[in-house]
């Protein structure tokens, strides 16, 4: 496959649509990007790593962290089934931020992507780690093979500022005991987590174990082959949000999106790609990322139907 050529026919499809829908802007922090930024990625399974357009400017990666804290938690737990019986695997088909569905399922949020049932990946990160978002971080840099990742401060503080509705969603799972340390601390790991800037480049090596069937880029066995297999599907299912069935129609592959406007997805076997542009549609998928991989697959033929 010639990945610079299948990148620049896909970014010339998908650059018009840079600049549609709306920047994130529930947080300061976030709103001041240009909505019509555009970069994508993708990283062989060699660890080889092609881009087009902004493939190397670092943004948020908000919920896309989400897909490391689920990954690290089997990692260090050693076995796939504990986390399971704290959060489900069925799409919520509510927004990524909602608590109905919390009260009449007992505090179990329905899954691992959405902010609640992160919030409970995070809780069992911190408990299996010591500091969750330390160890997702060294792990990004590890993964990435870029040292200089970190944390964004203001875009930490600012969602802490402005952190009533994932404060009430801890809180409300904790009534339930479904949170094993105290919510403040559950929350600040969670908006750390969510602050790491990271390119297209960056987030493409990162994911590049979903590809590799669990294998870090060292080599190294991070996850069992199997585990690998569930959290691809569970980003199929549920990694897009209240869409996610639109993105697996469109694009069918697993993929898991974040309010900075950026998408990692998966070809098992092949290759992970991630792509970024701010514009975000109704339920917070990036309009363009959405179109440049719905052309991906198009291109390809590499859905996983
Ligand atoms: N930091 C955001 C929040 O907690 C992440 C949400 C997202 O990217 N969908 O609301």
């Amino acid at each position: 496959m010639d990945y610079q050529a299948v990148l620049e026919e896909v970014a010339a499809y998908a650059r018009p649509y840079a600049g549609q829908g709306q920047v994130a802007d529930y947080i300061p922090a976030l709103e001041r990007v240009a909505a019509d930024r555009f970069g994508i990625a993708v990283a062989d399974i060699n660890g080889e790593v092609y881009g087009v357009g902004d493939w190397e400017t670092p943004f948020s990666v908000q919920s896309i962290s989400k897909t490391f804290s689920l990954a690290l938690v089997m990692a260090h737990s050693g076995t796939t089934e504990d986390i399971w019986s704290r959060v489900g695997r069925e799409p919520s088909g509510t927004p990524f931020n909602s608590l109905v569905q919390l009260e009449w399922e007992n505090g179990i949020p329905r899954n691992p992507f959405i902010n609640s049932g992160a919030l409970v990946v995070t809780d069992r990160l911190q408990t299996l780690t010591g500091d969750a978002s330390t160890t997702m971080l060294h792990f990004l840099r590890e993964e990435s093979g870029n040292p200089d990742l970190a944390f964004d401060q203001a875009v930490a503080g600012s969602e802490a500022e402005h952190g009533d509705r994932n404060t009430a969603l801890g809180y409300f799972m904790s009534s339930f005991g479904n949170l094993e340390n105290p919510v403040p601390s559950v929350i600040e790991h969670y908006f750390w987590q969510c602050s790491i800037e990271m390119s297209c480049r960056d987030l493409a090596a990162a994911g590049g174990f979903l590809a590799r069937h669990g294998l870090r880029a060292d080599g190294s066995r991070l996850l069992e082959a199997r585990e690998a297999k569930r959290i691809n599907a569970v980003m199929l299912t549920c990694g897009t949000y209240d869409a996610a069935g639109e993105f697996a129609y469109r694009v069918g592959l697993p993929a898991k999106s974040g309010v900075g406007g950026g998408i990692i997805a998966v070809v098992p076997g092949r290759c992970t790609l991630c792509v970024w542009s701010p514009g975000l549609d109704a339920r917070g998928n990036s309009v363009a990322g959405a179109a440049a991989l719905d052309h991906f697959t198009t291109l390809t033929g590499w859905s996983v139907f």
